[in-house]
């Protein structure tokens, strides 16, 4: 069976589905991979290092995906109405398709996956049970993007984090919030610390609060009763009302008196990042103080953050909406999820190398998006009542 990789085409994107180190593991399975030439090198794989490791290759796109078995991507394929844009039309029928495919926020673009008869699966509709956990390319990347996200703001900063008692003057450790405590803001938190910074932080979810304070940060509780309820089976946070937003909002006001840099990180899968500073919430950070929004790509948290953009308020308070920030730091990004990938490929190809889907394992039941020219996944369904239900009100 033959693997292909090819270089990630979309904006803003620098990592690669393989590594040197899961091309070798796969090859070991028994496995071709072919790789297209220079895929790796936004994340500073060589071809050479692809050759080492076992894989052969493509002189192009077409070439390594036209021969493929499953196909390994980070973001989803190109579909295009300009047959030079198009990556899709080079897979053949039956051909499996594996990466962060976005079902939910593009769901057009899975029935066109079942047209082509492709068999595709969602990598971030993974459950999140433990034996899922090696797979899970949302936390990975999540933790290198909260890193991240600290270290540019660290870099935007006009001043430094930790304190310094100098001959020439004592310098103030800066104090940081971070808006959503999972796993980006966890790595923010303590990145930010790590840099010797003051650190608060606030999330909807009740179990944030201890994983926040055992980072040495300390917690901003909005209403202790409602976030007993914020969270759901899956372990994500709820949409909340408008009584909370609105309390939030105001001890949030209080918070960024004595804020420098802003971190947001709060997502509700499938939906519009909540709004969690509003412009005239800014007004209340000093010029020079520096917010980040990781949840750019999803509407954002920050009102008036601007996609791929750094931009300077008119009170001087610059406002990050870098794109894509785990492609940032591409290297480590496409190793965690090339092995993400790597971990998930061997649920689907048994000891002889041949692919073998399981439909009643839940990992596979929950990620496959489309089998036999159909869409088959429950979540792709209750997304299309929610949206029919939205739009018929
Ligand atoms: P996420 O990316 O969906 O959201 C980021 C954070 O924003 C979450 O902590 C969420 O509670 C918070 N948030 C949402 N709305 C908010 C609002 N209005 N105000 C403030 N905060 C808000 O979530 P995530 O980081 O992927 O994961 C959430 C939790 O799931 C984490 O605690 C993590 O430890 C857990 N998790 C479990 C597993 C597992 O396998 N068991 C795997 C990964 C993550």
């Amino acid at each position: 069976m033959k693997i292909a990789i090819i270089t990630e085409r979309r904006a803003f994107e620098r990592r690669v589905a393989a590594s040197p180190d899961t091309i070798k593991r796969m090859v070991g399975m028994g496995l071709e991979v072919v790789a297209e030439s220079g895929a790796g090198e936004g994340a500073q794989f060589t071809d050479d290092a692809f050759t080492a490791a076992g894989a052969s290759i493509a002189a192009d796109a077409a070439t390594a995906l036209g021969s493929a078995d499953i196909v390994l991507k980070v973001q989803r394929p190109l579909i295009s109405e300009e047959p030079e844009r198009d990556e899709l039309r080079f897979l053949k029928r039956g051909t499996v398709l594996i990466g962060l495919l976005q079902p939910l926020r593009h769901p057009a673009e899975i029935a066109v996956y079942a047209d082509a008869g492709i068999v595709a699966f969602a990598i971030e509709l993974l459950p999140r049970i433990t034996r899922a956990q090696a797979m899970d390319a949302l936390s990975s990347q999540a933790n290198l993007a909260g890193y991240k996200a600290a270290l540019e703001a660290a870099d935007e900063f006009g001043r430094a984090f930790p304190m310094m008692m100098t001959a020439a003057g004592t310098i103030k450790a800066a104090r940081v919030l971070v808006m959503g405590a999972g796993v980006a803001g966890l790595q923010a938190i303590a990145t930010a610390r790590r840099l010797g910074a003051i650190v608060s932080a606030t999330d909807v979810r009740a179990a944030a609060k201890e994983q926040v304070q055992s980072l040495g940060a300390s917690f901003i509780t909005i209403d202790e009763a409602a976030a007993r309820s914020a969270e759901t089976a899956e372990g994500y946070a709820r949409e909340m009302g408008e009584d909370y937003q609105r309390r939030q909002r105001d001890k949030i006001i209080e918070a960024l008196k004595r804020t420098d840099v802003v971190i947001c990180t709060a997502l509700i899968p499938g939906r519009k990042a909540p709004v969690l500073l509003t412009e005239a919430m800014l007004d209340e950070l000093a010029p020079g103080s520096v917010v980040v929004d990781l949840a750019v790509e999803a509407g954002g948290n920050v009102e008036g953050s601007r996609l791929g953009e750094i931009f300077t308020t008119r009170k001087g308070i610059k406002i990050i909406g870098h794109a894509n920030m785990p492609s940032r730091i591409p290297t480590d990004a496409s190793q965690l999820y090339a092995r993400n990938l790597y971990n998930f490929l061997a649920l689907l190809v048994d000891k002889d190398g041949k692919l073998k889907i399981d439909t009643a394992d839940e990992i596979i039941k929950a990620t496959l998006l489309t089998e036999n020219g159909a869409v088959v996944n429950p979540a792709l369904a209750v997304a299309a009542v929610a949206e029919a239900q939205v739009a018929a009100s």
